[in-house]
């Protein structure tokens, strides 16, 4: 059977569009009669904007008619995690408490993705406010995983993910404030950046915790991450952490050849709870990335079982003080009350679902007078430290190895109910946030029941460019990223 155009990946679209072979109106068109075939069945988007999406991508012909391209992302459909705004399209983040939100700007990745003709195709499902694993804590249903419908799809950037598994967008952004880009990721046969701290403006995205979060690429192999964090990163004024970029752009860094790279692996990763099914895939890219010219290195990361403790409570503690803002008075949802006061209560019972009450509530405590100093602010400077191990052992490695998650996906309502189990499912992410350093994911394998499994690689600060070199010639002698799921009309079949 032909295989059908939603499958390409940014630079295969890049290089049919280039060729003339294909238009960005054909392209669309197939990503979206892709969407009506299986979004019944995966549940990816909360928002389609079709109509927009043709129009763009019509723009987009005419460009290249006139010879007026604008590089490899002009007319290809790309989604939107649902936390990123968007100039006259809801941005609900799955919440019920901004259900009638429209924010009046764009985010600016997407005024740079759209400056880069990439076509918006919608604004995708996630955990409430990005506080999850799953997807499941979404108001508005959970998204399924292309690969096992009974499955989730990784959270909090679950709807991204399960788009670009089902192809229904050549890729996405996520955002990744304890590991939402790169877990879903690695449970749906992905590749999934989070960028360093600073590299990508945050203005526009709703924020989670604001120290932690970054925005990044999910894709179906490593060079469509380079491509989307080449059009996104940069310094932005409306983001004071943002940084000046300097140097050769990070697809051109991220060419040649691995010979010589030093790779750590923590013997801290290696314990208890991860399955065997998963070390032994992120064991087994030992060897075509020695027969790459990488060399392995056994490191030590003392502070590494404190790393899920220290998350949850910077976390939270940033997430109450930013969920501030939704009081029933400015934005979405509002009850009315007797008083001021009764008006915030029920506005917020109202709008905010379990997860996001229970981190407001955690958050609050930890800040509050008697506990700051005993919670908040011992784990800022656990925080420190953690960050001087991974800056030690960045110094004899030029990039760390983990598993990406301690499982492949795991069922819908398994973990629903138990809080601390889904918190352990970002036991290899969270770290990376509370140090900023840069991490990507890369499929490395598949469970025996056909789940695909992910490797992490971690690197020095704005030293991105390294993983993806070591990503992408890993994916040239491997092809677990070209797998698709066994979902019907998938125009090329099963796996
Ligand atoms: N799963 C983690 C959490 O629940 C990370 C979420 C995220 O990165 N947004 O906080």
């Amino acid at each position: 059977m032909m295989k059908s155009p939603a499958s390409l990946t940014i630079h295969e679209a890049a290089a049919a569009l280039r060729a003339k072979t294909l238009s960005s109106v054909e392209l669309t068109k197939a990503v979206f009669e892709r969407i009506r075939a299986v979004e019944p069945q995966v549940h990816a988007y909360l928002h389609l904007t079709e109509e927009d999406a043709l129009a763009q991508a019509a723009a987009s012909d005419r460009r290249r008619a006139a010879e007026e391209s604008r590089g490899p992302l002009d007319g290809v459909p790309i989604a939107l995690k649902d936390n990123l705004c968007t100039r006259g399209v809801p941005t609900t983040c799955a919440s019920k408490i901004l259900e009638r939100f429209v924010p009046p700007y764009d985010a600016t990745v997407v005024t740079r993705l759209r400056a880069a003709g990439a076509v918006i195709t919608g604004k995708t499902n996630l955990d409430e406010f990005a506080f999850g694993s799953s997807t499941e804590n979404s108001a508005f249903g959970p998204s399924r995983n292309p690969w096992d419908l009974d499955r989730v799809p990784g959270g909090s950037s679950g709807g991204s993910a399960a788009a670009v598994a089902a192809d229904e967008a050549i890729a996405a952004l996520g955002s990744d404030t304890g590991g939402s880009i790169r877990q879903p990721a690695a449970l749906c046969g992905l590749a999934g950046l989070k960028p360093t701290y600073g590299r990508v403006s945050r203005y526009g995205l709703i924020a989670f915790a604001s120290s932690l979060d970054q925005i990044g690429p999910l894709a179906k192999d490593v060079e469509d991450c380079a491509i989307l964090e080449e059009a996104i990163e940069g310094w932005d004024a409306a983001d004071s952490t943002s940084v000046r970029l300097e140097g050769p752009s990070v697809t051109q860094a991220s060419a040649g050849d691995i010979q010589g790279l030093r790779i750590g692996i923590a013997k801290e990763w290696l314990g208890t709870g991860l399955d065997p099914e998963v070390r032994a895939a992120v064991d087994g890219a030992r060897v075509p990335l020695e027969k790459l010219g990488c060399t392995f290195r056994e490191i030590s990361l003392p502070l590494q079982d404190y790393a899920l403790p220290i998350y949850y409570l910077v976390a939270p503690a940033e997430a109450s003080s930013n969920l501030a803002r939704f009081d029933g008075v400015k934005y979405g949802r509002r009850e009315d009350g007797a008083n001021i006061v009764e008006m915030y209560k029920k506005s917020r019972s109202a709008g905010f679902g379990p997860e996001t009450k229970r981190r407001i509530i955690l958050g609050t405590y930890v800040l509050s007078a008697g506990y700051y100093d005993a919670y908040y602010l011992k784990a800022l400077k656990a925080r420190t430290r953690l960050r001087q191990d991974y800056l030690d052992a960045l110094k004899e490695c030029d990039a760390l190895l983990s598993p990406a998650t301690p499982t492949p996906a795991f069922r819908i309502g398994e973990k629903a109910d138990d809080p601390l189990q889904m918190y352990l499912s970002d036991i290899y992410t969270v770290s990376v946030n509370l140090v900023g350093l840069p991490a990507l994911v890369v499929p490395c394998g598949f469970s025996a029941a056909g789940l695909p499994i992910g490797m992490q690689l971690i690197g020095r600060a704005f030293d991105d460019a390294t993983l993806l070199r070591v990503g992408a010639r890993y994916q040239n002698v491997t092809d677990w990223h070209r797998r698709k799921p066994p979902l019907p009309d998938s125009g090329e079949g099963g796996v």
